[in-house]
């Protein structure tokens, strides 16, 4: 393409690790761009008057604002632009799903390809960790009050940036030896390499927020424990980390592993190999990074089994991309009815052909089995990644309210739960969700904690727009 067709329709594309190379390990995938590749790219951006990108964007991150100092060569601003609104830049710009975000409402997408804003806010803010930067402005924690944060995820990490930045001292619990929840059980280091999330968590600290591994709350002390050692109010990032069972016979077999539970075993580094012919199930993010790290441990005949088909898979384009990259075969309009095994382990999975009925109440059309289409693979391990609920041991001795979904119930502006001093966001709120839309609770619920201290009314004033929705 030439350089002016390009500038027009097309975006820099990044270097990518050769398959062959990456499927041996676990080393990140897509590298960024290099600084004139920024600068071009940052040239493709339209200045909107009327951002359409920023309101795509959860965090409503001013976009074009950081693009304009990019290209500008003023990166050092241009971090700090993003920084105003975004407290995880360095993750978000890796793993959000901007086509259904950010780029998804970018104008140039009507005729071309969206500016790569990811790819430009990760460029900025990885110039500012190879020129050595400060990721935080250090923060002065002179008010007498105590917040306590419940895990470390990015719901948590982004409540604590934001009560630290308004001068409150936070404590961080959480249940795990490691930092980070799911950036760091959950989302494989391919795609999200650990000394990014170890950088984030080092500028916390240094910013003055304290942080405590392995205490469970609810286990090892409650809620009501942290009141009566003087927290002030507490903050709920718990997450939702409860595998849910696909509920059909034989899920008690040996070699079924669920989703988050194998990914977690894997990414805290025990050395598991699942056996050669592995079928995962379920069409969103958590599936396939199952699917991809199987085939980086050593499973060599990996398949993903999908009930609806290719187009209704909630997983990003790019993941479905350097899925099938890598070899994975996606098996749609199926899914698994029992398993089978022989001593304990199982063998064979019976599954059954579907068809697309009428739409549900998602606007999906609803999956139906056809009927006699019963069919059976042969396989090692099953990884079933179909969704997962909220645990609800934090909120024991305390009554909180919960949703029909098992959530937990807040103030949609004010992230206020039943308890007037216990906050809570995230996916233990939304159920399970994205980055971006933990972070943007979580500065909700901070701008609430904030209110609260000050004795102001919680709502008055307040955007209904900045709502998250799941
Ligand atoms: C495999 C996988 C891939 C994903 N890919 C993407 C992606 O590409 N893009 C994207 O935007 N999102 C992705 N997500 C979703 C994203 O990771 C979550 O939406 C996000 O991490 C939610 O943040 P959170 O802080 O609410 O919860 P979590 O990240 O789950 O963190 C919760 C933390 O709380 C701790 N905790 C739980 N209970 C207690 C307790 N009682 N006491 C103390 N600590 C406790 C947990 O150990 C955990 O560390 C993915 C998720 C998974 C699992």
């Amino acid at each position: 393409m030439d350089p002016k067709e390009r500038m027009a329709l097309g975006r820099h594309p990044a270097r990518e690790l050769p398959v062959e190379e990456r499927i041996k390990g676990f080393d990140e995938v897509v590298a960024g761009y290099d600084p004139e590749t920024a600068r071009m790219e940052a040239e493709r951006c339209l200045q909107c008057k009327k951002p359409k990108c920023r309101e795509g964007c959860p965090i409503h991150n001013d976009i074009p604002r950081f693009i304009r100092l990019l290209r500008e060569g003023k990166i050092e601003e241009a971090y700090w632009a993003d920084r105003e609104t975004n407290s995880l830049p360095a993750v978000c710009s890796r793993v959000c799903p901007h086509e259904f975000q950010c780029e998804g409402h970018c104008i140039r997408a009507k005729k071309g390809e969206p500016v790569a804003i990811g790819m430009l806010e990760r460029f900025i803010v990885d110039w500012m960790v190879a020129n050595g930067k400060n990721l935080l402005k250090s923060c002065a924690m002179p008010k007498d009050k105590k917040v306590a944060i419940i895990g470390s995820g990015p719901a948590g990490m982004s409540a604590a940036f934001y009560l630290a930045h308004a001068g409150y001292r936070c404590t961080v619990f959480e249940s795990l030896p490691v930092l980070g929840g799911m950036l760091s059980v959950g989302i494989p280091p391919y795609r999200l390499p650990r000394a990014v999330i170890a950088a984030e968590f080092e500028a916390l600290k240094n910013c003055g927020v304290d942080i405590v591994t392995n205490v469970t709350i609810g286990r090892d002390k409650t809620i009501a424990d942290l009141k009566n050692e003087g927290f002030d109010a507490v903050f709920i990032g718990v997450g939702a980390h409860a595998s849910r069972k696909l509920n059909i016979p034989g899920e008690d077999l040996g070699g079924v592993l669920h989703g988050v539970d194998y990914l977690r075993r894997v990414n805290m580094g025990e050395d598991l190999d699942i056996g050669p012919r592995v079928v995962v199930v379920g069409g969103g993010n958590v599936a396939i990074d199952c699917a991809r790290t199987a085939l980086r441990t050593g499973s060599d005949k990996v398949f993903i089994l999908y009930r609806r088909t290719k187009a209704e898979m909630p997983a990003s384009q790019a993941e479905i991309h350097h899925l099938e990259e890598e070899g994975v075969k996606i098996e749609v309009l199926a899914a698994p009815v029992a398993i089978h095994g022989e001593n304990g382990r199982l063998s064979r999975i019976e599954c059954v052909r579907m068809e697309l009925g009428e739409p549900d109440e998602s606007g999906r059309r609803r999956p139906q089995p056809v009927e006699g289409s019963n069919f059976m693979i042969e396989a090692d391990a099953i990884v079933p990644a179909i969704s997962q609920d909220v645990d609800h041991t934090v909120a024991r001795g305390i009554d909180l309210a919960m949703t029909r979904w098992g959530t937990f119930e807040v103030d949609e502006i004010t992230q206020q739960t039943s308890v007037e001093w216990i906050f809570a966001a995230g996916d233990a709120v939304l159920g399970p969700q994205t980055v971006a839309k933990a972070v943007h609770q979580a500065r909700m619920a901070a701008e609430s904690i904030v209110r609260y201290f000050e004795g102001r009314d919680l709502k008055e004033g307040r955007d209904p727009d900045e709502i998250v929705v799941d």
